[in-house]
Parts: C-alpha cells; sequence; structure tokens
C-alpha cells in the first residue's frame, strides 16, 4: 500500500513538474498552453511524417495551381517569420521548414506538418480558386502550426497518459509511446495526411491568427468568410474532409467576421 501511494506520489511529482516547466503561451493571442514536447521532436516525428506522405503522393501536374500554392505559401511565410522574428520569437521560427507542396489528388484536403510543410490537394484548388482564398486555407494550417496545437494536442493526451504512468517513458526521447502519441493526435496512423478533428478552441485560434496572417501578408481578408461559406455550400451530401476537420457553422461565420477589424490592423501600412 506504502509503495502504491509512494509512487502516485512520483507520478504526480514528475507531472507537475513537467507542467511548470512547459506552460508556454500562443503567439498573438497570448492564450496560455502546456507544451510538453520539445520542437525538435515534434519536428523529427514530422520529417518522418512528410516524407512517408510524400513516398505514396504524386506531385500536381498543373503548373498554374503549382505555382499559386508556391507563391501564396512564400508571401504568407515571410509575413510570419518577420512578424515572429521582431516580436521576439524569432527561436520558435528556426523550428520551421517551410515549404509548399500540391498534390496530385481529387481529395478536397490541405494541411501543414508542425514541422512548416504545407500540402494542398488539387481538390481543394476549385475552392481556392484565387490567391487571396487559397492564402484563407493556407494560413488557416499555419495558425495551426504556429500556436503549436498538435504539442498542445500531444501534451493533453501524455498528461492523460501520465495518470497511468507512462509519461514518464513517452517524453523519454522518440519512444514508440511517442511516435504513437504524434501518429494519434495527427490521424497519421490510420489515414495519412487527414488530420484528426481540432478542438473547436484551437480552430477559432487558428482562424484569427490566419486572418491575421493574410493581413500582414496584404491578402484581402474580407475573403475569408466568403471562402468558408461558399465551401459549406457546395459541399453537397458528404462533406469534403477538409470541411468535416473543420466544422462550419454559425458563429465561427460571426466571429471570423468579427476578427476583421483586429486582423486589418496587422495590414502594411501604405
Ligand atoms: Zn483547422
Amino acid at each position: 500500500m506504502k509503495k502504491i501511494v509512494t509512487s502516485c506520489l512520483l507520478i504526480f511529482c514528475i507531472a507537475l513538474s513537467a507542467l511548470m516547466q512547459s506552460c508556454g503561451s500562443v503567439a498573438i493571442t497570448g492564450r496560455k498552453q502546456v507544451l510538453l514536447f520539445d520542437s525538435g521532436q515534434i519536428a523529427s516525428l514530422s520529417n518522418d511524417a512528410y516524407s512517408e506522405v510524400m513516398s505514396t503522393a504524386t506531385l500536381s501536374k498543373n503548373t498554374n495551381m503549382t505555382k499559386m500554392v508556391q507563391d501564396v505559401g512564400f508571401r504568407l511565410s515571410q509575413a510570419v517569420i518577420s512578424y515572429m522574428t521582431q516580436n521576439g520569437r524569432g527561436q520558435q521560427m528556426a523550428a520551421y521548414n517551410w515549404g509548399f507542396v500540391c498534390i496530385d489528388s481529387k481529395e478536397v484536403n490541405a494541411f501543414c506538418l508542425p514541422n512548416g510543410k504545407v500540402v494542398a490537394y488539387e481538390g481543394i484548388m476549385p475552392f481556392a480558386s484565387t490567391a487571396d482564398r487559397l492564402a484563407v486555407v493556407i494560413g488557416h494550417e499555419m495558425g495551426h502550426v504556429i500556436a503549436n496545437h498538435g504539442n498542445e494536442r500531444m501534451s493533453q493526451e501524455t498528461i492523460v497518459k501520465m495518470v497511468g504512468a507512462a509519461g514518464d517513458a513517452v517524453l523519454s526521447g522518440k519512444s514508440e509511446q511517442t511516435r504513437a502519441i504524434f501518429n494519434t493526435a495527427f490521424g497519421l496512423g490510420t489515414s495519412l495526411g487527414v488530420l484528426m478533428p481540432y478542438s473547436r478552441t484551437h480552430e477559432y485560434e487558428a482562424d484569427r491568427l490566419g486572418l491575421i496572417f493574410m493581413a500582414m501578408a496584404g491578402f484581402d481578408i474580407n475573403q475569408a468568410p466568403v471562402f468558408w461559406e461558399q465551401m459549406s455550400q457546395n459541399s453537397g451530401p458528404k462533406p469534403p474532409e477538409f470541411l468535416s476537420t473543420h466544422p462550419s457553422d454559425a458563429n465561427r461565420m460571426a466571429r471570423l467576421r468579427a476578427t476583421i477589424p483586429e486582423a486589418s490592423q496587422y495590414a502594411p501600412r501604405r
């Protein structure tokens, strides 16, 4: 009995000290979050996942689509890098190795891995038919990455596992447990490239950051609510993958519209 109490106490202390060391805050929004994994660990797992996705994918042969994904992604990343560097978050930006590819697939999907690799499927391009609308998609996905939502989700899962005493093993490096948590957090274990739905908090935050990144890079932020609305109206009986992982509702549209004045303050002065 005494042994059980001692080990429970030990696990509690490990959990508590991990939490105390790893409180962070999201850039721009300032929301406090617990991040238990270091960025190198996440980047390494992301590199593996990206190689795996790309090993079975075919790059788009459509040069217009490819160029648009690269140009829009590049503009957004440059704006974000310059803002974050000027605001004391240069170290965080060093963890990303930005890259933008368009994949030959009818799937209506796009995602950004935590190492900064953005993948857009040809199937989403009819919805993101202009540079501004594509910036909505890529800006939103970059928002999840800059806000460390993946690390946060992995950390939340680890805290649950810590209660079951597996946490210290999980945190000890690129172990099997860490890989399993990464795969769960990113849905990569079951269907490559299809991310698990984010929580509503994460979605709203990615919307807000995406809109601000769009403004920083000089895109038309008024296209964001238009894009989401059109996407939900044209989705048909089975919602496209991108939409089903990004619930579109009236509250979300209202919040997006309400964020436009804030985001517009980040636009470059003309
Ligand atoms: Zn999202």
